[in-house]
């Protein structure tokens, strides 16, 4: 990556060196680099939007930090840290962000709130999302990577339009939910009204 940054020691225990090597020994290659598309992405969206550059890196390098656990881990986590039970009745799609968010506090050493807020609704977006979580929710869904019809409009709506970018995501993660039959988690509808209906999006 050609962005790299140094760290205050605000928000990490660890230099983005050290951050990218427990990430590396959590993460497949192929996600590693997934996650540092969505830090490069993100960097630059915070520069765009003036959103603070090193939450943003932190926050794009561990989003996925949980991803690869096996389901026994989430389990426990969801009793231990006492959760909402309800999870339980979920999968890897949705723990990998709202539980990893706390598997990140206790093995990363990572508290910020913004930053962990970020993590948690990363997959299934948050009524309430500051502009950090904006960005962390629309760079993983545009990194250069991604390949889907619709990638261009949320590229093109992310560089004009914060907020209509996270509901085109919203919507449009929702139609492809439905169209294939998927359990709808309930915070995706709780996010889908809070930024859809009254965004102006066209379609
Ligand atoms: P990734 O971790 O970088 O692959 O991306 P995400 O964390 O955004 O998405 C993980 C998966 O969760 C995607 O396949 C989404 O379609 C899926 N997903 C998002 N919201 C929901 C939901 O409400 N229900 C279900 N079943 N899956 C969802
Ligand atoms: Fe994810
Ligand atoms: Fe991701």
């Amino acid at each position: 990556m050609s962005e790299t940054i140094t760290y205050s020691d605000r928000y990490t225990p660890d230099s983005r060196d050290q951050l990218l090597t427990k990430i590396s020994r959590q993460l497949k290659p192929a996600r590693f680099e997934h996650v540092q598309r969505v830090e490069a992405t993100a960097i630059k969206l915070a520069k765009q939007y003036g959103v603070n550059v090193e939450k943003a890196s932190i926050a794009g390098l561990i989003h996925d930090y949980a991803k690869q656990r096996p389901d026994k881990d989430f389990i426990d986590a969801i009793h231990r840290y006492k959760l909402d039970p309800d999870l339980v009745n979920w999968n890897n799609a949705i723990w990998h962000g709202v539980v990893g968010a706390e598997l990140i506090k206790t093995e990363l050493g990572i508290f910020d709130e913004e930053i962990i807020d970020a993590v948690r609704f990363h997959t299934t977006g948050n009524r309430y999302m500051t502009k950090l979580a904006q960005i962390i929710y629309m760079a993983d869904y545009i990194e250069p990577a991604r390949d889907f019809d619709g990638v261009e409009k949320a590229r093109l709506l992310t560089s004009q339009n914060l907020a209509l970018a996270v509901a085109y995501q919203t919507k449009h993660t929702l139609m492809y939910l439905l169209t294939n039959n998927q359990r709808i988690y309930p915070k995706t509808i709780d996010t889908y009204n809070a930024w859809v209906p009254q965004s102006g999006l066209e379609n």
